[in-house]
């Protein structure tokens, strides 16, 4: 089946939110990444840096919101889409209805902390602003980023854990 423009763009912006995850990982972090669009132009972009930064609030769409209102000047991005690899937290998804953003588009699910969905959907709440949510563009591709780098980083603990029991070997 052909895809409308409108599909294409959305998968299109999808990857672009990808490639930023795919940076997230190779510095180490979880794998998310987030881009804003505006009158079809990616505006903005964020990904996780909560690691290396070291600050609980360094979240890939809090990075691309920051950006976007910098840019924009002013915090109202009601024309504004945001599109992001995993499912957004409750800090994030309130960021979100705080920005007014208009649709939101995610990836992966996220059962543990997802906040458009998964333990709660804030977009069901009776605040004064109602993001339209879109979940599972691209869901596959979004979530083996995430169980490959979790997979990963369980190899190299193992590596590690091996080679520091072998450097404990009492010497013959
Ligand atoms: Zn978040």
């Amino acid at each position: 089946m052909a895809l409308n423009t409108f599909e294409k763009d959305n998968i299109r912006f999808m990857k672009a939110a990808i490639l930023r995850a795919k940076t997230a990982a190779k510095h180490g972090e979880t794998p998310v990444g987030c881009v804003i669009v505006k009158d079809g132009q990616i505006i903005s972009s964020g990904r996780n840096k909560r690691e290396n930064g070291k600050n609980a609030l360094y979240h890939a769409e809090i990075q691309a919101i920051d950006k976007a209102c910098k840019k924009l000047g002013g915090w109202r991005l009601h024309e504004c889409d945001l599109y992001v690899t995993l499912e957004p937290c409750a800090m994030c998804a309130g960021a979100i209805i705080n920005a007014r953003i208009k649709n939101v588009y995610f990836g992966a699910s996220d059962t543990k902390a997802g906040s458009f969905g998964s333990v709660i959907n804030l977009a069901d709440l009776p605040y004064n602003h109602k993001p339209v949510i879109h979940s599972g563009l691209l869901s596959e591709e979004c979530s083996y980023l995430l169980s490959d780098f979790f997979k990963q980083l369980r190899c190299h603990k193992q590596m590690n854990k091996s080679s520091s029991e072998i450097k404990a070997l009492p010497e013959q």
